[in-house]
């Protein structure tokens, strides 16, 4: 699985999952573009750490809210790099709460980053790809998008949308030889799945088969592979990464 000399874009790569996914490329030697929106000195992290693996990277601070700021950072990763081959749409953010008592701003919010900024992105890079006649796009998706969760019918949504973006986009770039697909990630340790209380994560444990919760090197790995050419005829679909919840 050799993913050498790929420039690969991962937004919200600064943490958690983007960040391992950031590591694992650059292990695998490719150019990095380090997205990122707050904390700039965790992504000059990233960066070095990218660089010591063997890889190249740069950081780029940019809202995926902000379709103008996306077509810039695209146009930066390639004349930086000169070819966009990977876009991992990472970003994401919740705002949990029962729906009676969700406000309108936390819909919009999570709606806005999760699924339109993935949108912005995958516009932003598709004329670029579509020159080069390859490209991989791979949206982070959530088990919840297929199955719900209570108080989170705004994430949800989302994500459930990025599912319905993926096979669409599969569709519709699939004969200029750009794949895309999605990773479902079930219940994976980052600061995201901390904040919750210990209660709700035990109720989680009980629903997971192999017993234990993800790592976000797992969701890595599972990029790793649909960027690869090991997954040349995979295109539009949800890969489960999720200890057998679903
Ligand atoms: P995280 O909070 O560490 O990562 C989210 C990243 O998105 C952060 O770097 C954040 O700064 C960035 N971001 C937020 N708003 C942004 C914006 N407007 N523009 C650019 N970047 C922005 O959490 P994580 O758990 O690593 O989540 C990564 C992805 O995985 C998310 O899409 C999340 O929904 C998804 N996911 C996580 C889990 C889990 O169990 N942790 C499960 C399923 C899916």
């Amino acid at each position: 699985m050799k993913n050498n000399n790929q420039t690969v874009i991962i937004t919200g790569a600064n943490s958690g999952i983007g960040k391992k996914i950031a590591l694992a490329f650059g292990a695998q030697k490719a150019n990095v573009v380090v997205n990122y929106i707050v904390d700039e000195s965790s992504a000059d992290d990233v960066v070095t750490a990218i660089k010591d693996l063997g890889g190249n990277a740069i950081t780029y601070h940019a809202d995926v809210t902000d379709l103008e700021a996306c077509q810039t950072m695209v146009k930066t990763a390639q004349s930086t790099f000169d070819s966009v081959d990977v876009l991992v749409n990472n970003s994401g953010i919740t705002r949990d709460n029962l729906i009676i008592r969700m406000k309108e701003t936390d819909f919009d919010q999570v709606i806005d980053v999760n699924l339109k900024g993935a949108w912005n992105m995958s516009k932003s890079v598709a004329r670029v790809m579509m020159k080069q006649k390859r490209g991989n796009i791979i949206n982070i998706s959530s088990v919840v998008g297929i199955i719900g969760n209570p108080g989170q019918s705004n994430y949800v949504a989302s994500k459930a949308g990025l599912i319905g973006l993926t096979k669409s986009l599969s569709k519709e770039l699939g004969l200029r030889g750009i794949r895309v697909n999605a990773i479902a990630p079930g219940f994976i340790q980052t600061k995201m799945t901390d904040a919750l209380d210990d209660d709700v994560k035990a109720a989680y444990l009980q629903q997971i088969p192999l017993n234990a919760f993800g790592k976000a090197e797992d969701i890595a790995h599972a990029a790793l592979f649909l960027a690869s050419p090991k997954a040349s005829y995979i295109t539009g679909q949800v890969l489960n990464v999720n200890g057998g919840m679903i």
